[in-house]
């Protein structure tokens, strides 16, 4: 591109995210009191995420959504920036509900920044002037509503850390709970007590990112690996209902030795928290590894079963690792649950039981399976 272009084009990005940031800070509300404490220097301090950040007076914090007016933390509210039903296999939660599909919505904005983000136009909006994704305005009603005219049973909130956004999540999972709804985060796991606290009365489902076992490389992320190892504990304490999720990127997090500390660890806290190892695509900033080979997710997956967990899932390509998209009985082997990709092919579960030995899997079953003979996608939706 021409230089004069290029300055051009930067220019019209800076504007847009000026524009972008008025905007959204027009659609705010006070925090949840919960999730924000005042500081005796009058500075608020912030417990959504694990950055606590202390905000003065006109800042904002890490994630740049939350910010000090006037003594008041205002967050995100009124907007989406994703919508769409998705397969509840692309969570990925592989057992809730196998077939089901999820209302996913999402805002703008992360407290991390990964080079590698498979979301970063929604999730670094307000970070970089490329990422751009206009907000819909809506009410937390317009969403319940959507879902209930779906018939999706299952609301999450994704394409963005939750965490951030949690005030504005629990306006639409209050009234999706009381419809019946199972309502959950697609998180990084950079969590709080005070704010799984405050979600747990809502949220029954939470998908972790644990994106290594090296603190070194999770700083440089945005965040600390003690913290995310935290929070999963802590789920699991909680009776969420975890899935842990590793994108398996070529030569960041794909040694042995990576895979096997995060299995052992993953399986010392409970050997029945499914574990997600996927494909990477290059994507975003981090362009230079190649794709994961379809061998390496294999031998990962090897890995998490030696560590002792019983349900590891090779994902992101689709009839690509042999049996390792499918579920099976820990005790005998069978295949309960047949995939391919996000598509159930076959589901053998029987109220919550392997059919042939009758062990109980632990997941939340609802009442079957949805077998689907078609290929199935993420659909749009609209707010109408
Ligand atoms: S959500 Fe996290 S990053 Fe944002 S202000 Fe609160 S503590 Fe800071």
């Amino acid at each position: 591109m021409p230089q004069e272009m290029g300055t051009h084009r930067s220019a019209a990005a800076m504007t847009e995210q000026v524009a972008l940031k008025s905007l959204l800070a027009d659609n705010t509300m006070d925090s949840a009191p919960e999730l924000a404490w005042t500081e005796p220097d009058g500075s608020i301090r912030c417990v959504a995420c694990g950055h606590r950040c202390k905000v003065f007076e006109g800042k904002t914090g890490v994630c740049r959504v939350r910010f000090n007016e006037g003594g008041r933390l205002r967050v995100p509210s009124g907007y989406v920036a994703g919508l769409q039903i998705d397969p509840i296999e692309k969570k990925p939660f592989y057992h809730v509900h196998p077939g089901a599909d999820a209302l996913s919505f999402g805002m703008l904005g992360c407290d991390y920044h990964c080079g590698y983000c498979q979301n970063w136009v929604t999730s670094q909006a307000l970070r970089d002037n490329q990422a751009v994704s206009l907000p819909r305005f809506c009410d937390a009603d317009d969403l319940v509503r959507l879902a209930e005219s779906h018939g999706v049973p299952v609301i999450v909130s994704t394409y963005n850390e939750p965490l951030i956004t949690a005030d504005w999540a629990m306006r639409v999972f209050q009234p999706a709970r009381q419809r019946g709804l199972l309502c959950g985060f697609i998180s990084n796991g950079n969590a709080t007590p005070e704010v799984l606290e405050y979600i747990r009365p809502c949220v029954d489902l939470y998908k972790v990112d644990l994106k290594g076992f090296d603190d070194r490389n999770y700083r440089r992320l945005g965040g600390t690996l003690q913290n995310v190892l935290d929070t999963i504990r802590r789920l699991k304490e909680m009776a969420f209902w975890v899935e842990i999720v590793t994108l398996v990127v070529p030569g960041f997090n794909d040694s042995d030795e990576e895979l096997t500390r995060i299995a052992e660890f993953i399986a010392g806290v409970s050997p029945d928290i499914p574990w997600h190892v996927t494909a990477f695509h290059p994507d975003y900033k981090m362009t230079d590894p190649g794709r994961t080979p379809a061998e390496t997710l294999t031998h990962a997956h090897a890995i998490g079963r030696s560590a002792g967990l019983r349900f590891v899932y090779a994902g992101n390509m689709p009839g690509g690792v042999g049996d390792c998209e499918h579920t099976h009985c820990p005790q005998c082997q069978a295949v309960l649950i047949r995939r391919t990709g996000f598509t159930v092919r076959e589901d053998r579960m029987r109220d919550g039981c392997c059919p042939d030995c009758g062990t109980s899997i632990p997941g939340v079953w609802g009442n079957g399976g949805r077998v689907s003979s078609r290929w199935r996608v993420p659909r749009a939706v609209d707010l109408g």
